[in-house]
């Protein structure tokens, strides 16, 4: 059955605005979270929540952003610190992009002689890593500035409301959810009714299951007045995730096991993983080891036995990695990609940032027997 959907000019006309706003403001006045980012008007804390809010559910960051802002409470820490250091208080979170941006952002205020998180719209949206929804988010909460955010949340709450049948992944429909946000904003409490709004999405108005009867815009709704709920937003289908087999070495020598740091740009950047690679069609895994290792650090080992696997999902692949003992045959460490490498004791494995794939080899592996053979 097609979805029934609203025409642009009917989703939410402006004589139902005011209610609109008045409810959804009450309601989240009587349920709203108490979230330590809620509790501050500084505009870096509030930054580094919504950055950390991207793409991670609250629970998993609210222990991060404690860490976080006790190591660096300021910009200037934050600039100041070395990136290691930041990606280690990162490591767990993912999408480390965010950490380099947030990093690279801080030394530029710093350098520039402000030192202070700019309160015009387009200053700030300059930054590394400041789209429109950090800009937005920030330049609301944080400086009561008329900018309204769209988030997953605030999309599927829209198009539900309104009857929006455009897609919520199909970047030509942002647009779409942005003017209807822009709409439905009340200029005199910017920050309070993004919050509001997003807050409704996360609470109430889930992905499966939304809980109708509990939402003060259940009379309005075209989802709740068509029983449609199940039926938006709606998506344009995509293409699989691709998956890539990966393999890596754990060679141990003296009790120490050797670790290696990806290049300073592109995907997992300045993160440490054990050597390997991509394995190619038709390559068994201990082939494919013993090549990866000797192209990417010189050294030439067998591969004894398989250790472990692990899957791991990025972005836009996911990987599964075989992970080998691997035996030093001779050479000595000469990379070929990695930007650097240690030799390093196992029980000082927690003192670098690693990438998650790696992370969760450590918690299966006997490394430390494996470092004494
Ligand atoms: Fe979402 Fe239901 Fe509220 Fe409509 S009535 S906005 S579907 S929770």
């Amino acid at each position: 059955m097609p979805t029934p959907t609203r025409p642009p000019t009917a989703r939410l006309p402006s004589r139902m605005l005011p209610k609109l706003r008045r409810d959804l403001l009450t309601w989240y006045n009587a349920h709203r979270r108490d979230l330590p980012w809620r509790r501050t008007r500084d505009p870096y804390r509030i930054w580094v929540s919504e950055v950390m809010l991207q793409q991670t559910q609250v629970a998993t960051v609210i222990p991060f952003y404690h860490r976080f802002l006790q190591s660096f409470p300021d910009l200037g820490a934050l600039a100041r610190a070395d990136i290691q250091v930041v990606l280690k208080h990162w490591e767990g979170l993912g999408y480390y992009r965010r950490a380099h941006h947030l990093h690279r952002a801080a030394r530029k205020l710093v350098d520039s002689g402000g030192g202070r998180v700019p309160d015009r719209h387009r200053a700030f949206k300059a930054l590394p890593g400041v789209g429109d929804y950090i800009a937005n988010a920030v330049m609301s909460i944080a400086f009561d500035q008329p900018w309204a955010v769209v988030d997953g949340n605030v999309k599927r709450v829209l198009a539900r409301l309104g009857g929006i049948g455009d897609p919520v992944n199909q970047a030509a429909a942002h647009r779409v959810f942005q003017q209807t946000a822009d709409c439905l904003l009340d200029r005199r409490c910017p920050g309070t009714f993004n919050q509001a709004l997003m807050e409704l999405g996360a609470l109430v108005c889930t992905p499966r299951r939304p809980n109708c009867p509990e939402c003060p815009w259940q009379a309005p709704c075209f989802a709740r007045q068509n029983d449609a709920t199940a039926q938006f937003p709606t998506r344009i289908r995509r293409a699989p995730v691709p998956k890539r087999a990966m393999v890596a070495g754990v060679v141990c020598h003296r009790g120490q096991v050797l670790v290696v740091q990806r290049p300073s740009e592109g995907l997992l950047a300045g993160l440490w993983e054990f050597p390997g690679g991509r394995r190619r069609e038709r390559e068994t895994g201990s082939a494919a080891c013993g090549r990866l290792l000797r192209e990417s650090t010189g050294l030439s080992v067998t591969a004894e036995r398989k250790l472990i696997r692990v899957n791991h999902a990025y972005t836009h692949f996911k990987i599964v990695l075989d992970l080998f003992l691997c035996r030093k045959a001779g050479g000595r460490v000469r990379l070929d990609g990695p930007q650097a490498f240690r030799w390093i004791r196992p029980a000082e494995l927690n003192t670098l940032p690693f990438t998650g794939a790696c992370k969760k080899t450590f918690a299966q592996l006997p490394l430390e027997r494996l470092c004494r053979r």
